[in-house]
């Protein structure tokens, strides 16, 4: 037996709780996993409290991502002892998650655990900082390069956001953090952010085109804020755009793509092909500073992550939340 937050469904509504599994319950995969840390992310706080379809079917354990030690695999790329990481692919949505003590996959999901990180600090970084250096990497493909020009990042203070204003800062970038809670300024600044600026400024409908500032940004944000940044790029910048905190919608106009020469890069993790999960985990541990990845993460325990779903989708938590599974693990 292990512990698990399972999601079930009774009379049309959904409701998380945390239970004792067993090992014969878990999905078919070729891999099982002994989970040492998962984490929560935005969409697992959708999927434990209800509040966006995110669950397909049910019971469900959610879990977007977990690090652990592979125990049984009848998958030729993986032994039992290996350390391995998971992002996405539909766990936690439609195949049962990392918040649980085991998690049993598909071996081509997985991704070796990144020297030098521990299961834990994989954690600290999560789906949140795997797609927030996603967005950079989107940034460089698209020639935002340090000393062009100020590079927005919006939600910073939460774990994408976070995350990107120390990989951007310590790669040379000028970073301006955007966020709803200034009294998180200092927080921000310690990450590397030049300058902190709120959110209130970006929140109003705007003119299609406004003055030029930005050479990049990461948008986390959506609805009005990410058209008012649109609005704003400088000459041939871009935007790196991953989520919907703030909206689904997008009404911008096209002014700052066909006058500008604006890029708008969408940026998903979920089925991103392996080798740019790869990439993305060799360039974390390369300029990530670990020191700050500390400063960004707190650790709860599972008991405790039905409580924090909540704080989290109010924008209450900041950077990222770690959660142990195995008292073991590193
Ligand atoms: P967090 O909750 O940790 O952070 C989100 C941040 O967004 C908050 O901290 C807050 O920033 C800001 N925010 C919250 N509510 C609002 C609002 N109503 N209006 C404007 N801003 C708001 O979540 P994550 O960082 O984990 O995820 C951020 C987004 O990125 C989510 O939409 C998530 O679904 C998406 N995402 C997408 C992925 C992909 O593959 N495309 C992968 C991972 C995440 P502050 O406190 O600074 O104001």
């Amino acid at each position: 037996m292990f512990d698990a937050i399972l999601i079930e469904k009774t009379e049309g509504a959904s409701r998380a709780i945390l239970t004792g599994l067993d090992e014969a319950r878990l999905p078919a995969g070729d891999v099982t996993v002994r989970v040492a840390y998962s984490t929560l992310n935005y969409k697992d706080a959708l999927a434990i409290t209800g509040q966006a379809p995110v669950v397909r079917h049910f019971p469900m354990v959610p879990g977007i991502d977990f690090a652990g030690t592979v125990e049984h695999s009848d998958n030729p790329a993986y032994a039992a002892g290996d350390q391995v990481v998971l992002n996405g692919w539909g766990v936690g949505e439609t195949h049962w998650g990392g918040l649980a003590g085991k998690a049993r996959v598909k071996g081509d999901w997985l991704v070796p655990l990144q020297a030098p990180f521990t299961p834990r600090q994989a954690m600290a970084i999560g789906t949140a900082g795997y797609t927030a250096m996603l967005c950079v990497m989107a940034l460089e493909r698209h020639g935002v390069a340090p000393g062009q020009g100020e590079v927005l990042v919006t939600g910073a203070a939460g774990g994408v956001g976070s995350v990107a204003v120390a990989l951007l800062a310590k790669l040379g970038h000028q970073v301006v953090a955007m966020t709803g809670r200034p009294e998180e300024a200092p927080f921000l600044r310690a990450l590397g952010a030049a300058e902190v600026i709120d959110r209130a400024g970006y929140a109003e409908p705007g003119k299609p085109l406004a003055r030029e500032r930005w050479a990049g940004a990461v948008d986390v944000v959506g609805g009005q804020v990410l058209a008012n940044i649109c609005a704003a790029m400088r000459y041939r910048g871009t935007v790196a755009a991953c989520g919907l905190a703030g909206g689904m919608a997008l009404p911008a106009t096209v002014a700052p793509f066909i006058l500008r020469g604006v890029t708008l890069a969408g940026v998903d993790s979920v089925m991103c092909p392996r080798e740019d999960r790869l990439d993305a985990w060799r360039r974390l541990a390369r300029d990530l500073d670990i020191a700050r990845l500390e400063a960004l993460s707190t650790e709860i325990p599972l008991s405790g992550a039905i409580g924090a779903a909540e704080r989290l989708l109010a924008g209450r938590v900041r950077g990222r939340i770690v959660i142990p599974l195995d008292p073991g693990a590193p």
